[in-house]
This record gives C-alpha cells, sequence and structure tokens, in this order.
C-alpha cells in the first residue's frame, strides 16, 4: 500500500496574502485520493498534482469558514463525468451540520446545504451538461452528509467520533476549538500504511491530542500573532486569531503530547519566513516539522523518510 500526503494549498484566509493556495490537502492512498478542505485554487492545485476527479473517494471539510470551502463547488464541476477525465460514480462529502448553537442556527447552511445551494445555483449548466455531453447527473452522485457530532460541552466532546470508512481508510474525528465556529473537526486517517491526522483551525487543543497519539503526520494550523499585531488590526480580530487559532509553540507542544513521527505546519496565518515557523515548534517537539508549500508531497508510513 503507498499513501502519499499534498499540501495542495498552505495559506490561511480569506485574504491573499503571498502566492501560496487556500488551505487544502489531498491523502492519495493506492491511487484513490481524498480532500480535506476546499481552499481557494485547490482544483488547479490538484489537477497539477496529477490528481484526477476519476480517483477521487471522498471530500472532507473541517469546518464551515469560508476559506475551507470556497472552491467546494468548483472542485466539483471541474471533476464531475468523462470528458473531464472526473468522478462517475458516487463520491461521498462529509462535514459539519448546522451550528446548534448559534442564535440563528436554523437558518444557516451547514455542509449539505452548502452543496445543495451550489447545485441549485448552477443547475442549469449542469442540466445543459447531462444532456449535451451525456455526464450522469451530478447530483445523484454525491453522497452529501453533515457529520453527527458531540454536542459542544458534553461528556463525549473529547472523544473521537467514526466519520468514514471504505477497503482502504478509516476515518475518525474530534471536535476541535476554533470559536465561535461550531462544530469545528480535526481528522484522523488510518490505512494500513500509516496514519495522518489534519487539526483542521483550531487553538491549541488537548483534544486534538489525544486523535493525533501516535499518528505518523500531524497537519496542524499555525499563526503568527506579531504579524497582525503589527499590521494594526481591530482589537476583535486579533482576539479571534488569539483564542481560534495556534502559535507554531503550540503547535509543536500537541505534536510532542502526542507522540506523532512528523508535524507539517499548514494554514499559515500571518507571514514569515519558514525558519520562522519551524523554529518555534521545534523548540517543543523533537522529531521533524516541515513548513508546508502548495504542491509539496510527503511519503507516509515505511516510506516516509523520502519526504521532499
Ligand atoms: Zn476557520
Amino acid at each position: 500500500m503507498s499513501v502519499e500526503l499534498i499540501t495542495l494549498g498552505t495559506a490561511a484566509g480569506p485574504a491573499i496574502r503571498g502566492p501560496e493556495n487556500g488551505i487544502s490537502s489531498a491523502l492519495v492512498v493506492d491511487g484513490a485520493f481524498y480532500m480535506v478542505d476546499f481552499g481557494l485554487g485547490c482544483t488547479r492545485a490538484a489537477h497539477q498534482a496529477g490528481l484526477r476527479g476519476k480517483d477521487l473517494a471522498a471530500g472532507f471539510v473541517t469546518h464551515l469558514h469560508s476559506d475551507h470551502v470556497v472552491e467546494l463547488p468548483g472542485f466539483l464541476l471541474w471533476n464531475w463525468g468523462s470528458p473531464v477525465d472526473g468522478f462517475t460514480a458516487p463520491v461521498s462529502i462529509l462535514g459539519p451540520g448546522r451550528d446548534e448553537t448559534h442564535p440563528a442556527g436554523d437558518s444557516l447552511a451547514g455542509t449539505s446545504e452548502l452543496v445543495a445551494h451550489a447545485l441549485k445555483a448552477y443547475s442549469y449548466d449542469i442540466d445543459i451538461r447531462v444532456h449535451d455531453e451525456a455526464r450522469p447527473d451530478l447530483a445523484s452522485l454525491l453522497r452529501t452528509v453533515d457529520l453527527a457530532t458531540p454536542a459542544h460541552g458534553s461528556a463525549d466532546a473529547a472523544r473521537p467520533f467514526d466519520v468514514y470508512e471504505d477497503s482502504r481508510v478509516k476515518v475518525t474525528g474530534i471536535l476541535v476549538e476554533h470559536p465561535p465556529v461550531r462544530p469545528a473537526l480535526a481528522f484522523r486517517f488510518d490505512t494500513d500504511a500509516g496514519s495522518v491526522v489534519f487539526s483542521g483551525d483550531t487553538a491549541e487543543c488537548a483534544s486534538l491530542a489525544v486523535l493525533a497519539s501516535g499518528a505518523d503526520v500531524l497537519v496542524h494550523e499555525a499563526v503568527n500573532l506579531d504579524f497582525y499585531a503589527g499590521k494594526g488590526f481591530a482589537p476583535a480580530f486579533l482576539n479571534h486569531q488569539q483564542i481560534s487559532h495556534t502559535t507554531p509553540e503550540g503547535a509543536g507542544r500537541v505534536a510532542a503530547a502526542a507522540g506523532v513521527g512528523r508535524l507539517v505546519l499548514s494554514h499559515l496565518a500571518g507571514r514569515a519566513e519558514p525558519e520562522w515557523w519551524s523554529s518555534r515548534a521545534c523548540a517543543y517537539f523533537d522529531g521533524p516539522v516541515d513548513v508546508a508549500a502548495s504542491g509539496q508531497r510527503f511519503a507516509v508510513g515505511a516510506a516516509l523518510a523520502s519526504a521532499v
């Protein structure tokens, strides 16, 4: 079995502060691939990485901030049907449901509604291509799931839960702390050849260390608080960065607590040189630390030492 992680995009958003694509990762397992988040540029990045829709098995959404889902509609439309080497068999899309803790949560879209609304918005194009190009009906191929997640603050909130399973991967999740966004999820992929955990967006989170325990690779977000403080952003924005994201030192602490084999920093909020990020994480984590770039590839498991 071969397992490869590709960090398709590594930037936080919604803002363009440099050349990196928005946050998105792919895990390629024996030729099939799994997407985690759909940030700006993920469609082109996946294509450039050699990924084609016909090999897409499932997509996972960590939370519903736009920088994680903005290109989900485009990714599906650009990877659907044989004319584009796209998927013609069912594909699962899994993510958080509605925010039950939000005062207007009943009227705000979760993952399945986000997809349904996108299909409605593009219904003319989809209909044309079904009849004019003999593509399969897109809606009938999508298995969209609002994940049943533990209630925030409940006894189960700190326990992993089942997300997805097929012949190649078993995916579990856990709630992480990304206030005021709820649910915010981290995902763990276990395969016969190794395991990879994606933090999603989170403050430094003990639950994440539970989910990531003993994993081969932890892909963790990081924020440079000094960058934002130095730019004169409003106090509310600075407060969000502080209570909802993790410093590279914190990512190092989580990696050490979990005992992972490798820490990959991605979703980098605020600009800094790679050494700035890695040196701070390395102060708390003895293993290898990578500051991911868009399109970077990491062999997972037995071949991990060949990471480039
Ligand atoms: Zn977020």
